[in-house]
């Protein structure tokens, strides 16, 4: 039987739940607890493939292909584990299920209402991750902020779980706290306020976690616990950190995990966090940097949204240059800024290590990307393209090496003479029908890795299997004469015959891959191609 730890965030979004979320989830691991996670989110979209990155961060995908939240990245990072569909609910996935129900006669008759009905399919939900993953305990994380209306059917969920389970439930309020610069006082009444909002959806919060710029002090925790009608000892200290991966850490130092135990009369089985602390002591460690430009667009959108919309290319490239002891300095350089092909502006690009173009959708930008690539190609800078990356990097190389002057993506020109790069029969057959949701290619392929390759350099495999998201592919009919003028294949589907890596000779690191590597890295298992990529970046000569 599982025990139950919803979270929920007071005060305002972006107060890092997910990462709270994931964080409680890795100090239960610590203590010898198998744990698993769910995010919620309260939109009505059935799922986050077809939202805008910019308006809600990076498409994370898993394994089975679910395009889901980015916080289901952040537990797979945190927990190092595989989570899949059942680990994802959004309000449109519950009205889905249920109305879908009632069209089968699955409610015997009866008026299907809102209420038991919507909170009853979100717990059987969660009973069912509880059960499929043999978890003790399971993480859940309620998406926006209480108070709103968006999510109190979910709320209301959580506290009939915990008249079901009474005493496997715990409730966790992630508040933030403001200093006001005038004043220099940290101040507790949102989160007063906040905390009585779940208390008028019925649930009395087991801790509050009190998100600031600094730790909070005992007045402030003293005063949280009166107003909020918690034991000070839950309230506990969340203040900034530099990596997100010290926050467990630091949970741990407030003796977070051994308050979740007593509550639950639990005892841990084990005390290991030996691992990650190490990890955690290397980041903090001086260390020499390794600067990495990674080319994109949504830059109109600020640094904030930057980091959201490629947060698992970022998490990967710091993973694997902690692995190689070096200190990430990661650099946003705008696509839109090289289309004109200026000598001065491509000539910057000396100035990286390593250059990464990652996935994206649309023609925006891509001209810019290319002319990066080729100067990347032409100057035997490190390159690691991803997805989109290896699209613009093959229609690079056809018009510059094979001298296809017009090729192009059928991405970009729907009536493309030389479409290097194209939509499969199957895809053409989704996108006549409008059927755009959850229909691109998704989740793990195989990938057959040549031998003699920098990805077999990498992986040391022959075989592994990667995570995709996405309608276009490298057009076969082009692929003898790309590799007749040089281009390597470094790793294909066989199955169905689809280029997933290319790479070129005779440069130091040039490697791009259809698939997104970035979605299966782990703090403690970096991704061998990020750190074949860096490892390479790291020896490149500066000014090469
Ligand atoms: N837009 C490209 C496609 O759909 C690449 C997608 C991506 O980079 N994830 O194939």
């Amino acid at each position: 039987m599982a025990y139950y730890i919803f979270v929920a965030g007071g005060v305002m979004s972006s107060v890092g739940k997910g990462a709270a979320t994931a964080s409680i989830g890795k100090i239960l691991q610590g203590k010898g607890f198998r744990v698993s996670a769910i995010k919620i989110d309260p939109y009505i979209n059935v799922d986050a493939g077809t939202m805008n990155p910019i308006e809600h961060g990076e498409t994370f995908v898993t394994n089975d292909g679910t395009e889901c939240d980015q916080d289901v990245g952040n537990y797979e990072r945190f927990l190092n584990i595989n989570l899949s569909t059942d680990n994802y609910m959004t309000t449109g996935r519950i009205y889905q299920a249920v109305i879908q129900k009632e069209r089968n006669l699955e409610f015997n008759g009866r008026c299907v209402e809102v209420v038991p009905d919507i909170p009853n399919e979100v717990i059987s939900r969660i009973e069912k991750v509880a059960k499929k993953d043999k978890a003790d305990f399971v993480m859940i994380e309620i998406g926006g902020t209480v108070g709103e209306y968006q999510n109190l059917l979910f709320l209301e969920a959580a506290r009939m779980m915990k008249l079901k389970y009474p005493k496997k439930v715990l409730f966790t309020l992630v508040t933030y706290l403001p200093t006001i610069k005038t004043i220099g006082e940290m101040k507790t009444k949102p989160t007063q306020t906040s905390s009585r909002l779940l208390n008028e959806a019925g649930i009395q919060p087991d801790f509050i976690l009190g998100r600031a710029s600094v730790p909070l002090d005992e007045p402030r925790k003293r005063k949280i616990s009166i107003f909020c009608n918690l034991d000070p000892k839950d309230v506990i200290s969340a203040p900034d950190v530099d990596s997100i991966y010290e926050i467990p850490i630091n949970y741990e130092r407030e003796g977070l995990g051994d308050r979740i135990l007593k509550k639950l009369k639990l005892r841990a089985k084990t005390r290991d966090m030996e691992e990650w602390d190490k990890m955690v002591d290397t980041i903090k460690k001086e260390k020499k940097d390794i600067r990495i430009g990674i080319v994109g667009k949504y830059f109109e959108s600020g640094e904030f949204s930057l980091t959201d919309s490629y947060i698992s290319v970022i998490e990967a490239v710091k993973h694997a240059a902690w692995a190689n002891n070096r200190n990430p300095d990661i650099h946003w350089l705008s696509a839109q800024k090289f289309e004109t092909g200026d000598k001065n502006e491509l000539s910057k690009l000396k100035e990286y290590d390593g250059i990464i173009v990652p996935g994206g959708f649309g023609t925006r930008g891509t001209e810019g990307k290319i002319k990066v690539i080729e100067y990347c190609r032409k100057n035997k800078i490190p390159f690691l393209g991803l997805c989109l990356g290896l699209q613009l990097a093959t229609i690079e190389f056809a018009r510059n090496v094979c001298g296809i002057k017009d090729a192009t993506s059928r991405e970009f020109d729907a009536n493309a003479k030389n479409p290097v790069i194209d939509l499969m029969e199957e895809q053409k057959d989704l996108m006549k029908k409008h059927n755009y949701g959850g229909t691109m290619r998704l989740g793990t392929w195989d990938c057959k890795i040549n031998k003699g390759t920098n990805s077999f350099k990498a992986y040391k495999s022959e075989l592994v299997s990667e995570r995709h998201r996405h309608r276009y592919e490298v057009n076969n009919d082009y692929r003898d004469l790309l590799v007749s003028k040089g281009l390597v294949i470094g790793g294909i589907n066989e199955k169905k015959d689809l280029v997933e890596i290319i790479e070129l000779k005779d440069h130091p690191f040039f490697v791009a891959v259809q698939f997104h590597p970035e979605l299966k890295s782990r703090p403690l298992v970096p991704h061998p191609l990020f750190k074949e990529f860096i490892k390479a970046a790291g020896n490149k000569k500066p000014e090469a």
